[in-house]
């Protein structure tokens, strides 16, 4: 009976584990700072975000997680 997938649009959830970064462990956002808007990237808080070099900023430490979460959902 569960047997099923859910279909999430562009993303396949029988196959993506994190919906936040897609399993790529980055996520790439855009930050506005003196009005000029840089291209950037943290890492992802899942097994595969921590994985990748910790010289990267994490997500966490950039964001308001559950903010982020929310901001994605919409
Ligand atoms: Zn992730």
């Amino acid at each position: 009976m569960n047997n099923f997938t859910i279909d999430t649009g562009k993303r396949n959830a029988s196959k993506t584990e994190c919906n936040i970064c897609c399993d790529t462990g980055i996520i790439r956002f855009q930050k506005v700072f003196n009005g000029l808007k840089y291209d950037t990237a943290a890492r992802c808080t899942c097994p595969k975000g921590l994985s990748l070099n910790h010289l990267i900023a994490r997500i966490d430490n950039v964001f308001d997680l559950e903010q982020l979460k929310k901001d994605i959902a919409v």
